[in-house]
């Protein structure tokens, strides 16, 4: 991935003598441009050098080299091919690893702050950046309506498949050209968020920190961008990445971060304990954790006696395998009778499901397309049929008290219900399977928007064996 910055002196405030000669871009990208930097990232590494330097024009290059070894080491499951972590684009299409790469190496030009030359950065200059191979996916004219409102003049070059194939079409890159008059910092920020906009794909590869400092990134200009919405949603799959390199399935740092000062429990413990207590309150003894992910809740099952039988279920193997190693499974073989972890679907009937007492859905509904939830409500309450279902999900009003009205709590979420949402759907599905149905909040309550999650405890009131549809 090459992505070269080029400066042309900036004209005097009387419109002939330049001011700053171009060659003092090195001064504000604080790289000196008769030195070559090399620079290791966790993906492989980045260099900095500079292909011209004159008064009259000076660009930087910054040259990023990724080790697909590396990269595939830091892949986690997502839901492309298994080969995806080996087989990508992420080595040759500028994208969030060329974002990742900007800031390790310019962090401090981002900032706007020179040692040396602060007038400089704080002028607009004539820069021209230009990415070799940028991925755009998405809409016709995206580079354009990504960076056209901030006042760059925007030439792509489509890039085809094969020069001699063009019949098979382009592929989602570009070559990209923007110029304006800008600051150095303001250009390397928008480079910064909207590279992996534009790029649109799932990343896997980046560490938690670079969430915040996206968003700080943003200040200034995202709020007034026409695309800010378009910009939001696709920035929210870069985020996505950050859950998918998490250690667990904790919740965003932000679901605390209203938090009073007498601190509570993380909002996900006090989901897992309140389901916890509904469970024991419901004198279960066989519980399905349905959709267990990396077995949180079993953990917290397991130290009550009455609970003799708990199973966990999940799509991801990924998630089992640590849900085993948390549990100590496999150095407590007397566990091996208590506990079963077992991989499967929601989404089809499953005969290894039946017979239980109670079952447990936490956090996991939302992560379904809205379509699938009527075959997931027809084998839960349906087929497998527990006397007891508990259920868990945001409550979308309450992002409003995170200041993200709009934005879904986690960029793997298909969908978010209000309370209103929530109870038309626990309802209706309480009625049509013979349950009734009681509601709790949990956690942080909003005056207005009211709890951080929202809980359905349901009960069996018709029978156990249900009769088929026919009636027969
Ligand atoms: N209940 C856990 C995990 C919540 S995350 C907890 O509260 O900590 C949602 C989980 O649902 C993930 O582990 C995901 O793999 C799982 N999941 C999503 N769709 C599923 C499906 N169709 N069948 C089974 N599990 C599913």
């Amino acid at each position: 991935m090459l992505l070269t910055l080029t400066m042309t002196p900036a004209p005097g405030p009387d419109q002939t003598a330049p001011t700053w000669p171009a060659s003092d871009l090195g001064f504000v990208l604080m790289k000196h441009p008769e030195h070559l930097l090399e620079k290791t990232l966790p993906f492989g590494k980045a260099s900095v050098f500079y292909p011209e330097a004159s008064p009259e024009r000076t660009t930087a290059a910054l040259l990023v080299e990724v080790d697909p070894v590396a990269l595939s080491r830091r892949a986690r499951p997502g839901d492309g091919s298994p080969l995806e972590p080996y087989v990508n684009d992420r080595p040759y299409a500028a994208g969030s690893l060329l974002a990742v790469a900007l800031r390790e190496v310019f962090g401090t030009a981002m900032t706007g702050h020179s040692r040396e030359r602060q007038g400089l950065a704080d002028t607009s200059v004539p820069l021209t950046a230009q990415i070799s191979c940028a991925a755009s996916r998405g809409p016709a004219g995206l580079p354009e309506r990504l960076f056209g409102p901030l006042g760059y003049a925007v030439q792509t070059t489509p890039i085809a498949l094969d020069p001699l194939y063009p019949e098979w079409g382009e592929r989602p890159y570009v070559r990209l050209s923007l110029s304006a008059c800008v600051r150095v910092a303001e250009l390397l920020r928008h480079l910064y968020v909207l590279l992996p906009v534009l790029d649109g794909k799932k990343h896997y590869y980046v560490g938690e920190t670079e969430v915040g400092k996206l968003l700080r990134h943003g200040e200034g200009w995202l709020e007034t961008h026409p695309e800010r919405e378009l910009i939001t949603r696709r920035y929210l799959r870069f985020r996505e990445l950050v859950q998918q390199a998490g250690e667990s399935f904790s919740v965003p740092a932000e679901e605390s971060g209203d938090a009073p000062p007498e601190a509570r429990p993380r909002p996900h413990d006090e989901r897992l304990d309140t389901v916890a207590q509904a469970l024991k309150a419901s004198g279960a003894a066989r519980v399905l954790d349905l959709g267990c992910g990396e077995g949180q809740l079993l953990r917290r099952l397991l130290p009550t006696a009455q609970f003799r039988e708990l199973v966990g279920l999940d799509l991801s193997a990924r998630s089992l395998e640590r849900a085993a190693a948390q549990l100590n499974l496999t150095e407590r073989p007397e566990l091996r009778e208590r506990v079963r972890l077992l991989h499967g679907s929601l989404i089809y009937p499953d005969s290894r499901l039946k017979g239980f007492d109670a079952a447990a859905l936490v956090e996991v509904i939302e992560h379904l397309e809205p379509h699938r939830l009527e075959a997931l409500a027809e084998n839960v309450f349906g087929f497998a049929r527990p006397r007891t279902v508990i259920l868990t999900t945001p409550n979308a009003e309450y992002n409003t008290a995170f200041n993200k009205p709009l934005e879904l709590r986690h960029a793997d979420h298909r969908f978010e219900w209000t309370r209103a949402e929530f109870r038309a759907w626990t309802q209706t599905t309480a009625e049509h399977y013979g349950y009734s149905v009681d509601y709790a909040d949990v956690g942080e309550v909003h005056p207005a928007f009211g709890p951080i999650t929202q809980m359905a405890v349901f009960t069996l009131v018709g029978p156990r064996d249900r009769a088929p549809a026919s009636g027969a």
